[in-house]
């Protein structure tokens, strides 16, 4: 992934920062694009996942839309050139404030959590002489087998609305004169790397639908939301997903009437192998049955270890040294801002690169300024 004439380059810029390796990003997109044109499936891009401008504006060449978790990522998404009418926009809480943005701006689809949600937008939207088109975001209780954190598909999750109160829902829906139900969406979580978590989520919808047909309620927009995995273990042999298999799952399991259409919601999946976060060893220093490689770069530019125990593969990228182990740790005053424990590196010294990978998703978009640290910059293969 980095070669000599890009460390070269790497010891101009201040440390840390965001390395974005453009060429994976397209060919990721490129094959996206490929196999989800073949069945005619719509692509909206999770933007919580890197909400960087230009990987935004990349990603919005390829005709995606966005999918949005808060007011301000519809305003970053229409500022990033992608279209009114290719946003969708999830979110347990949703404010006044936020609906309005989205109405205002004419957005394609409210994916609604709640019933109080889906009275309040129909309010809102009665006040502004609009119809929100909306979408139910389903609870199928479908277990993701992801880390407990980043599962949202159970029935105890706070995510989406249960299957024993869809009768209320239609009774809602059935009041709400400026609300148009277009779909029904599902997202069951993140890092979803066994493919026959999704097939399960096709029969689910299978069934689900069944109970709507019952009802002489056919919609036309079916979203199955984000959540497939990416090899953080392995970046350099998996840079790219397997979406000819991911996308060819629904084609097999999932029933679709002519008139439905099919919306996926990708986040991790597109940016996550492109992106790296690039430090400098500060100190070497012995611990009392270890040796700590203390990092310019912690918890406030990639904070996935700490909130998750999350794994990232961690390498030295300026020695060929001979194997030792680190626990290697960032700067900031918590003992959650560890890295790795026991990680096998070349030799490291002072003023050695380290890359962490595969943080091209959940990365920069979780940056935090604890410590009133700086926020990391970030730099683009395509602009050194
Ligand atoms: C986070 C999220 C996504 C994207 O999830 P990934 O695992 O990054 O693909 C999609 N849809 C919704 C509603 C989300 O909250």
């Amino acid at each position: 992934m980095f070669n000599s004439t890009r460390i070269d380059q790497f010891k101009n810029i201040p440390t840390p920062f965001y390395y974005y390796n453009m060429e994976l990003l397209e060919n990721t997109l490129d094959l996206i694009k490929t196999e989800a044109s073949r069945y005619g499936y719509h692509i909206h891009y999770a933007v919580k996942a890197n909400a960087n401008p230009k990987i935004m504006k990349l990603i919005q060449t390829y005709g995606f839309g966005a999918d949005c978790v808060s007011g301000n990522e519809i305003t970053r998404s229409l500022e990033t050139g992608y279209t009114a009418n290719k946003i969708v926009y999830a979110g347990v809480g949703k404010s006044d404030r936020e609906i309005l943005t989205a109405l205002e701006a004419g957005i394609f689809c409210f994916n609604c959590e709640s019933i109080p949600e889906i009275e309040l937008i129909n309010e809102l939207a009665e006040q502004t002489n609009k119809t929100a088109r909306i979408a139910i975001r389903i609870n199928p209780n479908v277990n993701a087998n992801t880390h407990h954190y980043i599962t949202t598909g159970i029935e105890e999750n706070k995510f989406g609305i249960n299957r024993w109160e869809f009768e209320s829902v239609l009774e809602t829906l059935e009041q709400s004169k400026n609300i148009e139900l277009i779909g029904l969406h599902f997202h069951i979580g993140s890092q979803i790397t066994d493919l026959s978590v999704f097939k399960g989520l096709c029969l689910r919808i299978n069934e689900i639908q069944e109970w709507f047909k019952e009802r002489q309620i056919l919609v036309n927009h079916i979203n199955v939301g984000g959540g497939f995995g990416v090899d953080y273990k392995h970046p350099d042999e998996n840079p790219i997903p397997d979406f000819v298999s991911f996308f060819g799952i629904f084609k097999e399991f999932l029933n679709l009437t002519p008139s439905q259409e099919l919306h996926f919601e990708l986040g991790r999946s597109v940016v996550a192998q492109c992106g790296s976060l690039i430090s400098k060893v500060l100190y070497v220093k012995n611990g009392v049955n270890t040796k700590f490689a203390i990092l310019d770069a912690g918890m406030t530019e990639l904070l996935r270890p700490a909130l998750y125990q999350a794994y990232h593969k961690i390498e030295n990228i300026s020695s060929n040294g001979e194997e030792e182990v680190y626990d290697v740790v960032g700067p900031i005053c918590e003992s959650s801002d560890c890295f790795g424990k026991a990680v096998s590196l070349p030799s490291t010294k002072r003023n050695d690169f380290i890359a962490l990978r595969t943080a091209g998703a959940y990365g920069e978009a979780m940056a935090s300024r604890y410590n009133l640290r700086d926020i990391a910059d970030s730099v683009f293969s395509n602009e050194l």
